[in-house]
């Protein structure tokens, strides 16, 4: 018998068994639309100029890498906390904000998800049904007990938002429900302003934990617009968490960039949060590392690199929003009968296309166009090059 003898295999990660399905195909025309990553039109992942240049100046001046405070770089967090709820907010300026840098979106998640069984540890957790994959595992591995909210409904191919605020209105007050705040992973769909008030409203009567997920801020109608949101949940009085990432948005998905903010009641109340915060990371991983953080809180504190930095992202929308109609278009012409029109109705990175299983199979297997099982495609891989080949490959199996 071996120490690890009776250790199981863990079922592989979906997307990126997915991925490594795709490296090992050797058709030639192979597209993959499977993971959630922006590719510009060469079919190339960008190096922003703003970080290209920001991180001209850190070589021109190297600094040594001593450890960061637990909560990250003060001028990062700070960035943040502008970013989300705005720099001339109330709770930006009263200090009710308790706002730590993490390891990615992801990590903001699992800290905030750490944090909150501490303290409420018999509360549930609802996500969206369906959901990023990782939200499920995430809150389980937490140890919360995860269940899931009425949110797509396959047969309109459109969102069940009574569905959603039934199941809202029937969880137990202290129930932790994340919200994708903007660019809804996977199906691409957000619900209204005027919706986002009826949730809020829900949230508020039922004394439920808003948690917030920003994985795309800027990739639906702007940093502001999509930002509004929180605004809406400001301006309703209540307290909540925001994960934050910057893995699509500066392109920097290997540098682990994301946070966590909670808004508090007070500033003293903000303080005790983040005491807390940082012993769940202090006993995790210590502190975070410096090069991302310091890009970021770099580019975001230089008016000229915000600038560029906006007008690059605003690329990248503009870009994604350009593929939307142009996989419509083509579709059409590809000979597909039905109205796929509701693409250019979703936003973000994702389109579920609805598609089926068997269908995407076939994709995959037979013309080497990678998307996920339930349908779904990642739209921001699209390009000028790859998309009549799609949509002559979609055409032939729909
Ligand atoms: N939340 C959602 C909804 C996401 O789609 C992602 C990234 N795919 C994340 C969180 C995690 O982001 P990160 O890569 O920065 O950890």
């Amino acid at each position: 018998m071996s120490l690890f003898s009776a250790v199981e295999m863990a079922p592989r990660d979906p997307i990126l068994g997915l991925n490594e399905q795709y490296n090992a195909d050797t058709n030639p025309a192979k597209v993959n639309l499977g993971v959630g990553v922006y590719f510009d039109d060469n079919g190339k992942l960008p190096l922003l100029q703003c970080v290209q240049a920001f991180e001209k100046t850190m070589m021109d001046k190297p600094t040594p890498r001593g450890y960061l405070p637990i909560d990250g770089i003060a001028a990062y967090d700070a960035a943040v906390k502008n970013l989300v709820f705005g720099a001339d907010s109330e709770p930006v300026k009263s200090g009710r904000v308790a706002t730590i840098q993490a390891l990615g979106g992801t990590g903001g998640l699992k800290i905030g998800a750490d944090f909150l069984k501490r303290m409420n540890p018999d509360a549930k957790v609802l996500i969206s049904d369906p959901s990023w994959e990782n939200h499920r595992a995430l809150f389980t591995n937490a140890g919360f007990t995860v269940e899931s909210y009425r949110y797509y409904n396959a047969e309109t191919r459109g969102l069940d938002f009574a569905g959603m605020l039934d199941d809202l209105n029937a969880a137990a007050a202290g129930t932790v429900v994340v919200l994708h705040a903007c660019c809804h992973n996977p199906t691409g769909y957000d619900i209204t302003a005027q919706q986002w008030g009826e949730v809020i409203a829900a949230v508020k009567a039922k004394n439920l934990v808003a948690f917030l997920d920003m994985a795309y801020q800027g990739f639906g109608y702007g940093i502001t617009e999509d930002g509004a949101v929180i605004g809406k949940f400001v301006a309703a009085g209540l307290d909540f968490f925001v994960s934050t990432s910057f893995s699509k948005s500066f392109s920097l998905y290997g540098e682990r960039v994301g946070a966590l903010s909670v808004l508090c009641a007070s500033k003293e109340e903000a303080a005790r949060v983040l005491s807390q915060l940082k012993i769940v990371i202090r006993t995790n991983y210590s502190n975070p590392p410096t090069h991302g953080g310091a890009i970021v809180a770099g580019v975001l504190g230089n008016p000229e690199l915000h600038a560029l930095w906006e007008s690059e992202l605003g690329e990248m929308r503009v870009r994604i929003k350009a593929m939307r109609q142009k996989l419509v278009d083509g579709l059409k012409a590809a000979g597909v009968k039905q109205d796929m029109s509701f693409i250019t109705q979703q936003i973000g990175m994702f389109s579920y296309s609805g598609l089926s299983k068997d269908q995407m199979v076939r994709l995959r297997s037979e013309f080497g166009v990678y998307g996920t099982d339930t349908g779904r495609m990642c739209v921001a891989a699209l390009n000028s090059k790859n998309i009549d080949y799609v949509c002559a490959c979609i055409a032939k199996v729909i």
